[in-house]
């Protein structure tokens, strides 16, 4: 039963002078509408065959064929079966043709009546399967390719093709065809057949006004969808290049910044402002802003967070909160002292709140703030804009901070190294030098019995002293290793600076020879304010500095001790001395671990390289900074070092106390 030609084809095939012309859908439907719309308005019974791809494209119009199917006794309606739509004999006549049929690719309208005949006869020309849901999209892109005329000939051929294949399809219909053949296909005479021409009483108005009608609305939804989606295109345009661009960034703050900034400037609001908080933080410091024009800054500014109600709400329901107008909103108008404060004073008429997560862990806040005296409307797909963005940041951030911590880990790992590497320079050079003297000197000892009393007593003394540099090496070093791996349990007290330095003062005593030394001026005052630090390790640091004066100034030199008031926080501790002096290319040098200015074989004051560099991590410590100055060679050298003021007075007892435990507790470190 069904047919395997294209009326498309049978048409042209009789008219090869006609050339096929493309038509968009919308365009078919347009004219297809025009038509209909001047059989409606006029007063004749015409000969009408529609032919639809499908039933649900007839099911669209069938309300339209209820009322042209009243008009005339000659209306044939095509379509292929989905559900319901059947061969029969309604108001007008139904006719179901097999899906396998050419007419499944094709869209007709045949008009014909006695002042006017006109026709369009369309295939499609894609047909590739489609889904549902990619013919829906399609749907306005849909292209036919067929002829459009109000050749009478060309519409009278397309009516006797149409009505052929109805007969086919209904053959009880067959005299009422051959009815229709008689009535409107009969006689050519005195019509047209070169194009658009009517007869001169027609009346083209209805077809014009809806044809014009149609493409209006088509044009106007064009234009509709057009901005739509240029909208969302500068919306997707500004997201992908805010997340390039925090991409592209390693650095939380910077990444932040360009997110404020281009999303402020995106969105043309008054403010934008990110800080970073977590779910348990009382206030936020607000560290990233964007103002546009005349508004006032609040960067830096403490910003509420435990206490601020649309803070909790953000958090509880872990998405946005948004405010178009705050003088309406009962939680701001019945928040007087905190909201209704903040309101005012940054002046915010519409407010949006975005919390950034990251795996449901709050990492910060976005706030978009309007501050025209008109509130406006938050639309859905800013907010969504919004959120996206503070996701990508949230991820950018979680990056950041795994770089952070991958190069605190590197710098772990290379001090480890470096520990490492010392370690085998330790054994290498520094234990090998003094253990080959202990050797040799016990060498001695034993093989020469005969050895005199005087040179078995240096041989003796040689070693020991070779045995005790051994010790101090690995003494020091592991105390440097302890300090840089932060092992190191740190216990900060208030202390009297000068009884430090008396402590410190009276190991060196404790431990050198009256004479072997220089003078030393303890010019620290007693009234000097406590500081605050570890009793233990200060006393390190100064003993450090004092051994240090001592071996590098001959002992007719002078040593010196000065305390000064850095700032309001800080003292800065001077330790002098006119012995040796450091070159001024070497004075950073000088905290290198093993840096000895005449190497570490040829040392003649002994040490092990490794005290500025202990020095260095204590100060580190408490925050506090240590460098040396000197003129030059034999120009004497100051050694500075920072330490934090106690802000509150101790009692003399207390220090007292403290001293005690430190003299014991020092005793162990050595
Ligand atoms: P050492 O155990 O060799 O003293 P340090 O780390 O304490 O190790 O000092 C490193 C080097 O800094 C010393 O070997 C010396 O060359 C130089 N230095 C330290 N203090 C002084 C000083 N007061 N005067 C001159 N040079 C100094």
């Amino acid at each position: 039963m069904s047919n395997p030609n294209s009326v498309v084809t049978d048409l042209l095939t009789a008219f090869p002078q006609y050339r096929p012309q493309m038509y968009f859908k919308s365009s078919l439907t347009a004219l297809s509408h025009a038509m209909e719309d001047q059989v409606l308005a006029g007063s004749e019974q015409p000969l009408i065959i529609a032919s639809f791809q499908k039933e649900r494209f007839y099911r669209q119009e069938a309300h339209r064929y209820q009322k042209i199917g009243r008009l005339s006794r000659h209306v044939y309606v095509l379509a292929a079966p989905e559900t319901d739509f059947s061969n029969v004999s309604d108001v007008y006549e139904k006719i179901a043709f097999t899906p396998d049929d050419e007419l499944t690719q094709e869209w007709h309208l045949v008009v014909i009546a006695n002042n006017y005949a006109n026709c369009l006869i369309c295939r499609e020309k894609t047909h590739s399967p489609k889904t549902q849901a990619s013919e829906m999209a399609m749907d306005n892109s849909r292209r036919f390719e067929g002829i459009w005329t109000f050749d009478r000939t060309v519409s009278i051929k397309s009516a006797e093709i149409l009505l052929k294949r109805i007969a086919q399809y209904r053959p009880e219909l067959k005299t009422k065809i051959y009815e229709a053949l008689d009535i409107y296909c009969g006689n050519t005479d005195n019509i047209s057949i070169t194009g658009v021409e009517f007869s001169p009483c027609i009346n083209p108005d209805p077809f014009v006004e809806r044809l014009v009608t149609y493409l209006q609305a088509g044009q106007y939804k064009l234009i509709k969808a057009n901005r739509f989606l240029s909208v969302k295109e500068k919306k997707e345009r500004l997201l992908n290049s805010i997340t390039e661009a925090i991409r592209r960034s390693l650095n939380a703050d910077e990444i932040l910044q360009i997110a404020v900034d281009r999303l402020g400037e995106g969105l043309n609001v008054c403010r934008c402002l990110i800080y970073r908080c977590q779910e348990t933080d009382l206030n936020a410091e607000i560290q990233h802003e964007f103002l546009n024009g005349e508004i006032k800054s609040i960067k830096g500014k403490t910003w509420p967070v435990k206490a601020n109600p649309l803070f909790e709400e953000v958090l509880t329901l872990r998405e946005s909160l948004s405010i178009d107008d705050v003088s309406i909103d009962p939680r701001i108008q019945d928040n007087k002292s905190l909201l209704l404060h903040l309101v005012n004073s940054c002046s915010i008429i519409s407010w949006l709140i975005v919390p950034i997560l990251y795996q449901g862990k709050l990492l910060g806040m976005m706030e978009l703030h309007h501050c025209d005296s008109v509130p406006v409307t938050w639309k859905a797909e800013d907010i969504a804009l919004v959120d996206a963005i503070a996701t990508q940041v949230g991820v950018a951030l979680i990056q950041a901070e795994s770089y952070a911590n991958l190069e605190d880990l590197n710098e772990q790992l290379e001090a480890l190294d470096r520990t490492r590497s010392n370690l085998v320079a330790i054994t290498g050079h520094e234990l090998r030098t003094p253990l080959s003297t202990i050797q040799v000197c016990l060498e001695s000892l034993a093989n020469e019995p005969d050895m005199s009393p005087e040179l078995r007593q240096v041989m003796l003394s040689t070693a020991l002293e070779d045995a005790e540099r051994m010790r101090k090496l690995v003494q020091d070093f592991l105390t440097l290793s302890q300090l840089e791996s932060g092992t190191v349990e740190w216990n900060p007290e208030p202390l009297s600076l000068q009884e430090c330095v008396d402590l410190s003062l009276s190991h060196i005593r404790s431990r050198q020879d009256q004479s072997a030394i220089p003078t030393i001026n303890n010019l620290v005052p007693d009234e000097v304010p406590f500081v605050e630090a570890d009793g233990e390790w200060l006393v390190e640091v100064l003993s450090k500095l004092l051994d240090n004066a001592c071996k590098f100034t001959d002992n007719k030199g002078q040593i010196t001790i000065e305390v000064e008031e850095k700032n309001a926080l800080q003292l800065v501790v001077i330790i002098s001395d006119n012995g040796r002096g450091i070159e001024p290319e070497r004075l950073k040098q000088v905290f290198d671990r093993f840096y000895q200015e005449e190497g570490a074989l040829r040392r003649s004051a002994g040490g092990t390289g490794l005290g500025l560099a202990i020095c260095r991590q204590i100060v580190k410590n408490w925050g506090g900074e240590i460098w040396a100055e000197s003129q030059g060679k034999n120009q004497g050298s100051q050694f500075y070092f920072t330490i934090p003021k106690f802000n509150q007075k101790s009692t003399s007892n207390s220090s007292n106390v403290k001293k005690n435990r430190r003299t014991s507790s020092q005793q162990n470190l050595r």
